[in-house]
């Protein structure tokens, strides 16, 4: 226990990592968390309940051994459409093949698969495209049924259990959160998750839906992954707390060589906005059977961190994978370099947004200016409901943002924030609480993480007085001693 303040990640950018059964015992996953990870990620779309709730008690029993907060992102399904399981796991689908999809449960082999969603069924007209597994595989509907849909593969390959179907020609009437949607969303915030990532999000009544059940338990993450919601994006953004560039399925939504392009709008939008994005999905997919990533990976990274985004995730890489801890490490590496680089400090500068005419934008903005003027390594924020903090990031600093807070979700939530150091204070914060009080707190905080020396000047901002939210009204430089 006594080290258990000190971890420190080096850079700004944060990883979220999802767990699955190649990282589902306690010693991966705090190799996981000590190579970096900030953030877990539970995908609802595999696993029972008890797998996501014993990983849980797991990522909180890491917490509470390294002292360390860390957040939990629950990816829930939302209306994907997958397929069925096969007798073997998996079959090898060839080219010209006819293959049918049907709704009748039995396992499935080389000529049929159950396709459990008779909406898809029901639009189908012969021609429409099925793309399997993120388009990794083509279906062209040859012949449609009352109940089976039958196919020619127009592009073969392996085809294994529970794999993803889109279905870019047809419009499905499908309701944005599915019965085991709202089983898995009530499931997750009774656990005590910190993020609720929600699937394919068409309009920002969708993610109202989510916001009305979660009640703020939980910091709703918007996966942008149909065109229907880049076309929504201004109105997505007002009311989620956050986003996810997830290209798995928008690469296959909408054509490739659309994805940067809106990968860099989206990460615009949320920076302006000051509400956290994650980059998600093939950031290392090569690493699932490699031990080093492609040149195009690294640089993909890379790219992400030049943009100013406040995640990048893992999904297979950790969750599946040979190599997960290797993953996260590269992953750390090339944010820290890229960090490091003077490149990066220019278009972080660049890119910073105007604030806004508001108290709190004022002071952040000025603790930023004043960060630089005097190369302060910290600057301190004290934040209620994580407000001042968020704000505080959406400066972009060059000093490490210190987030301290009375509650423990709070912080954890701020362990996705771009910059942030999420701690938790017992005294600050409360109405009692004396200016001094605080700045020496922050001082200490400081001076526990070994990143000041006698001499540095650090920052504090605050709102007096104390515990109150929307109270950020207080700016002080203090010297370390
Ligand atoms: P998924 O979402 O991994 O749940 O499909 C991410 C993506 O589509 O990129
Ligand atoms: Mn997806």
């Amino acid at each position: 226990m006594k080290d258990k303040s000190l971890i420190l990640r080096d850079r700004r950018a944060k990883i979220v990592s999802t767990l699955g059964p190649a990282s589902s015992t306690k010693e991966m996953i705090k190799a996981l968390f000590l190579a970096g990870v900030d953030v877990f990620r539970l995908n609802f779309s595999h696993g029972t309940h008890e797998d996501h709730a014993e990983r849980y008690r797991i990522i909180r029993e890491i917490e509470e051994e390294t002292g360390k907060v860390i957040g939990i992102l629950a990816d829930i399904q939302g209306p994907k459409l997958r397929v069925g399981n096969f007798a073997n796991g998996k079959v090898t689908l060839k080219n010209g093949a006819i293959f049918r999809l049907d709704l009748d449960p039995a396992l499935g082999d080389e000529h049929r698969v159950c396709l459990p969603h008779k909406e898809i069924i029901q639009s189908a007209k012969p021609g429409a495209r099925l793309l399997l597994d993120d388009g990794k595989l083509r279906l062209t509907v040859r012949n449609v049924g009352a109940d089976y849909l039958e196919t020619e593969v127009t592009v073969g390959g392996v085809l294994s259990d529970h794999k993803g179907v889109n279905v870019p020609d047809m419009v499905l009437p499908i309701p944005a959160l599915t019965e085991k949607d709202h089983k898995d969303l009530r499931f997750a915030l009774d656990l005590g998750v910190d993020f609720i990532g929600l699937s394919f999000v068409q309009r920002p009544e969708d993610v109202q839906e989510a916001k009305a059940i979660s009640n703020g338990r939980a910091w709703i993450i918007t996966k942008m992954e149909k065109p229907q919601a880049i076309e929504n994006l201004d109105s997505i953004l007002e009311v989620t707390d956050g986003v996810m560039v997830a290209r798995g399925d928008l690469g296959v939504e909408m054509p490739p060589e659309e994805v940067p392009l809106v990968q860099i709008q989206i990460i615009r939008k949320a920076r302006s906005l000051g509400k956290p994005v994650i980059v998600a999905t093939q950031m290392l997919e090569s690493m699932i059977s490699s031990p080093t990533p492609t040149r195009a990976e690294a640089s993909d990274v890379a790219t992400a961190v030049l943009e100013g985004a406040d995640a990048v995730m893992l999904s297979a890489e950790s969750a599946a994978g040979q190599y997960p801890k290797e993953a996260v490490s590269i992953m750390n590496r090339i944010i820290t370099r890229v960090e490091k680089d003077k490149e990066w400090t220019k278009l972080m500068e660049a890119t910073r947004e105007q604030p806004q005419r508001n108290i709190a934008d004022a002071i952040v903005a000025a603790a930023q200016k004043i960060c630089a003027t005097l190369s302060a390594p910290a600057v301190v924020a004290y934040t209620h409901k994580g407000t001042t903090a968020l704000r505080m990031s959406r400066e972009r600093p060059n000093s490490m943002i210190f987030s301290l807070t009375p509650s423990v979700e709070v912080a954890r939530r701020l362990a996705l924030v771009w910059g942030i150091h999420p701690c938790t204070t017992n005294e600050a914060c409360i109405p009692s609480c004396t200016v001094e009080h605080i700045v020496d707190e922050a001082r200490k905080t400081t001076q526990e993480h070994n990143i000041v020396k006698k001499g540095d000047q650090i920052v504090v901002v605050a709102g007096v007085p104390f515990g109150q939210t929307g109270s950020t009204n207080l700016i002080r430089v203090t010297e370390i001693n």
